[in-house]
């Protein structure tokens, strides 16, 4: 049969991201993630009739995000007890981030089921359990970023940074079967140059196959650079004018972002200290997490911490794990922050706190991450007038500001520059995780600079790699 891959999600979207390699001898599925967002994408969060999950060597995890991660907990209803491999700051966020999915799920679940039952239909269950996070948490074993590991017969995988979360890796494959070699790159998802906190993804110089990740492929985000300056003058203004800032956050990445860069205004004293509020138990462990893992941290943030601690900086930072620690910041005078989820304003925290001080004219909302269509988040944004939260009318008077250069994808130009480490081994080369408006642009640059054909698969896609490709022939 020969060596196959199979793209099982983030074919054409940017969620689901789940691709399997196999070969005569072996099967490998590199990332499981669930789909997320509109268009029926969740009625494909199901382990695909094509997938024969005993027949698994090992599952190859990118970064913790849930659009990697989320259909993973399903393997265990199948018995699946072979490892799952990941980088080692990878393991706990994803167990932290599959924990919150099932226990988000078992509340969607309880209050569907409450209307079935009203309705007299039959009742469902959740996707998965927190029980079964936890079983499938035991599979996972830590790989080191750069070294190969031999991940099922014939297959060697070497991860290397990705720079797009703690954690994120790009990976190579060295896939071997009835005489033919293939090296076969997945670019996982891609960070932007330059971020504060994370090293640059490193990439490869070499590859006969590559599905590359296309989020942006047409266009740049603002510069990083740009959108620290605002942030800084706006925090600058609202503490002057002792404002309460409120910022939705997701607690993974973002949340770290922002607090190292609150860290640092205060060490270079661009704004005297004022009280933050990390109000969302998710990111206090999400938090931890990154502490934990400061020799991930790039050279910047080295420096700045040898010289003394940037935890030092940010002693005017508090966590809230209760609900009741929640409650008792509402009479807090300004200025403060206070970094709540849910990131799109869909739940959690920071709706007590919008529904408290929006209709006060010294209320700043800071919205640094994507809203999605529909969202609380995404009406603000927008310039709506009132809201409605919790059943009540809430007019609008803060000033919501709208940092958009926080992305943790990388743009068309650092996608480019990434590719172009390869072309000249001219590979066969299929662009995933990304809409027609990013990857179709994508495909067409790459055609003109570098006379490689993108393919654009779709879901269930199989490509058979039996044929040698590319100019980089010599073995791996
Ligand atoms: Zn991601």
């Amino acid at each position: 049969m020969g060596i196959k891959l199979t793209f099982h999600g983030a074919a054409g979207t940017v969620t689901g991201s789940a691709y399997l390699i196999q070969t005569s001898r072996a099967a490998v599925l590199i990332d499981f993630g669930l789909f997320q967002g509109f268009n029926n994408h969740e009625d494909h969060n199901h382990i695909p009739a094509t997938l024969d999950v005993a027949k698994l060597d090992a599952v190859l995890v990118t970064h913790a995000h849930l659009d990697h991660t989320g259909r993973l907990p399903l393997l265990v209803r199948r018995d699946f007890r072979r490892p799952i491999y990941a980088t080692e700051a990878t393991i706990p966020l994803t167990d932290l981030i599959l924990r919150d999915s099932a226990h988000l799920q078992a509340m969607d679940t309880e209050r569907a089921n409450r209307k079935r039952q009203r309705a007299g239909e039959p009742l469902q269950a959740p996707l998965y359990t927190a029980a079964e996070v936890a079983a499938l948490m035991r599979q996972f074993q830590a790989v080191p970023y750069g070294k190969p590991v031999e991940v099922a017969p014939g297959i060697l995988a070497r991860w290397v940074e990705a720079g797009h979360m703690l954690g994120s890796a790009s990976l190579q494959l060295c896939v071997q079967d009835q005489g033919i070699t293939q090296r076969i790159v997945f670019s996982g998802d891609l960070g932007p140059k330059g971020a504060p906190i994370l090293h640059d993804a490193v990439g490869f110089d070499k590859a006969d196959i590559v599905v590359m990740e296309s989020t942006y492929g047409d266009r740049d985000n603002k510069p990083l650079p740009e959108t620290v300056r605002e942030f800084e003058a706006l925090v600058k203004n609202a503490v002057a004018q002792r404002s309460k800032i409120l910022v939705p956050v997701f607690a993974v990445g973002r949340t770290q972002l922002l607090l190292y860069l609150l860290a640092l205004m205060f060490r270079r004293r661009v704004v005297p200290k004022f009280p933050i509020y990390l109000d969302s138990p998710m990111a206090v462990e999400a938090t931890k997490i990154y502490w934990e893992h400061l020799d991930l941290f790039d050279a910047e943030f080295q420096a700045l911490n040898a010289r003394r601690p940037v935890l030092a900086d940010l002693d005017t930072l508090k966590a809230t794990p209760t609900a009741q620690d929640s409650m008792a910041l509402n009479p807090l005078p300004g200025p403060l922050m206070i970094l709540a989820g849910a990131g799109m304003c869909t739940g959690g925290r920071i709706l007590h706190h919008l529904k408290q001080n929006l209709w006060r004219d010294n209320t700043r909302v800071l919205i640094v991450g994507y809203q999605g269509e529909g969202s609380l988040g995404r009406r603000l944004v927008e310039g709506a007038e009132q809201v409605s939260i919790f059943g009540e009318k809430i007019a609008v008077r803060a000033t919501i500001h709208t940092l958009n250069g926080f992305s943790a994808h990388a743009g068309q130009t650092e996608l480019l520059r990434w590719f172009g480490q390869m072309a000249h081994c001219r590979p066969r080369l299929f662009l995933t995780h990304g809409e027609a408006r990013g990857r179709e642009p994508l495909a067409r640059l790459i055609q003109q600079r570098h006379g490689v054909i993108a393919e654009l698969p779709e879901l269930g896609t199989v490509a058979h790699l039996n044929q040698p490709v590319g100019q980089c022939r010599e073995s791996c």
